[in-house]
């Protein structure tokens, strides 16, 4: 017997990555640059140079036993004291080493957060539009994942539908801002009053209810904005970070989980994440990662290139007539198609060599998400191909 549940999977594939492949193979007959690939959020400025260098020095200065042996269970010391220091130092907030948990990036981070606070039946909830991922996510560990609606005027919190979903069997609410996809952030007020909200049941069902933050994009925000910090709202906060996409390094694998220290089993749900990676399989992430990033703390890749496609895609989407609410952040914009049937739209728009996601995955039927991490050449030559599907089908 092999087993079913992830078999029933091989049905449920991927969209985005079904799309992607669609892409590479006309690539493969057209030439890359004649597809306007728009599928995969895969960043595509490099990281700082200041990153390259402190692998270079990692790799000439330090024992190369350090640097490729195991990690400690709990990650390297060193590491976990210098992103504590970086957080606080950034958010004001009052991390120890032992709050933090180094991990093979944000994936990881919420595998070992959703395990250390829920068990088998608990409901997790999240907020449409969401990250398709998070059903394998939340659905492998035996918790159910429940969506509530989207606020498509906003994309901020539809507070109304969360309070009536919010019932006595949540163990934790599943939030991502900057969010993938509708590249909305999440205002302090939102924060406040999603703050307010889990305290409140809490208290009324006389048990705890997590805070998960999945921010991988938390750094990738326009205009001179900034994310409010998740965990300063709430002391059941676990922040699940990665540097796939702030430092472009996705195929490294390399985050970290940090759980507020005003949580009550703070430090002791760090030590169950040592137990949670023996479990899953995803323990001792690379040491020589953790030790390079931990020399760039502070740092980000240049986020100009995400921001001229976003003002680029933004007018034209707004110009042709699509509904659109203007990303304040990550590289991800989430029109309204202008028909119901957002997959029927998508497939119209592949036949214009412009791949689009629909978006009936991420909970929000009716919407599709461009990933606009792609040159700004490719997006402007995209423009009028845009221009003349929404003229020859729409009229
Ligand atoms: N969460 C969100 C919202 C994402 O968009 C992604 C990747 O696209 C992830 C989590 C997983 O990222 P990683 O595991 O590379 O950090």
């Amino acid at each position: 017997m092999i087993a079913e549940q992830y078999r029933k999977m091989l049905d449920a594939k991927s969209v985005i990555r079904q799309l992607s492949e669609k892409a590479t193979k006309r690539a493969q007959i057209i030439g890359a640059e004649n597809v306007f690939d728009y599928s995969l959020g895969n960043p595509s400025v490099p990281a700082p140079a200041e990153f390259k260098q402190a692998l270079l020095n990692l790799i000439e200065k330090e024992d190369p036993m350090t640097l490729h042996g195991y990690s400690p269970t709990l990650g390297i010391p060193s590491v976990k004291t210098a992103i504590a220091e970086s957080l606080n130092c950034r958010f004001d907030m009052n991390y120890g080493p032992e709050h933090i948990f180094p991990v093979s990036a944000a994936a990881a981070a919420i595998a070992h957060a959703l395990r250390a606070v829920t068990v088998p039946g608990d409901e997790v909830l999240t907020f449409a539009p969401f990250f398709p991922e998070y059903h394998p996510y939340v659905d492998l560990t035996g918790a159910v994942l429940k969506v509530v609606p989207a606020d498509t005027k906003s994309f901020q919190i539809n507070f109304e539908a969360f309070e009536e979903m919010l019932g006595p069997r949540v163990a934790a609410v599943l939030v991502n801002t900057p969010n993938n996809p509708s590249g909305a952030v999440y205002s302090a007020e939102t924060l406040t009053k999603l703050a307010q909200v889990l305290t409140r049941k809490a208290e009324q069902y006389g048990h705890d209810i997590f805070l998960i933050s999945d921010e991988p994009y938390r750094e990738i925000v326009f205009d001179g904005k900034q994310q409010p910090y998740v965990s300063k709202f709430y002391a059941n906060t676990i922040s699940c970070y990665s540097f796939s996409k702030a430092l472009s390094l996705p195929g490294e694998r390399i985050g970290y989980l940090a759980v507020n220290p005003a949580c009550p089993y703070a430090a002791e749900i760090v030590n169950m994440c040592g137990q949670i990676s023996r479990g899953i399989g995803h323990n001792c992430p690379t040491s020589l990662m953790q030790l390079a990033v931990s020399k760039v703390l502070d740092l980000t890749s240049d986020f100009s290139v995400y921001e001229k496609n976003r003002n680029l895609l933004y007018e034209c989407l707004t110009d042709c007539g699509f509904e659109v609410v203007k990303p304040e952040g990550t590289f991800y914009i989430f029109p309204k198609a202008p028909e119901a049937d957002a997959a029927a739209f998508c497939q119209k728009a592949l036949q214009y060599d412009l791949v689009l996601v629909p978006a009936d995955s991420f909970g929000c039927p009716g919407y599709f998400r461009m990933a606009y991490c792609i040159d700004t050449e490719k997006v402007e030559r995209s423009l009028p191909v845009l221009r003349k599907m929404m003229k020859e089908i729409y009229g």
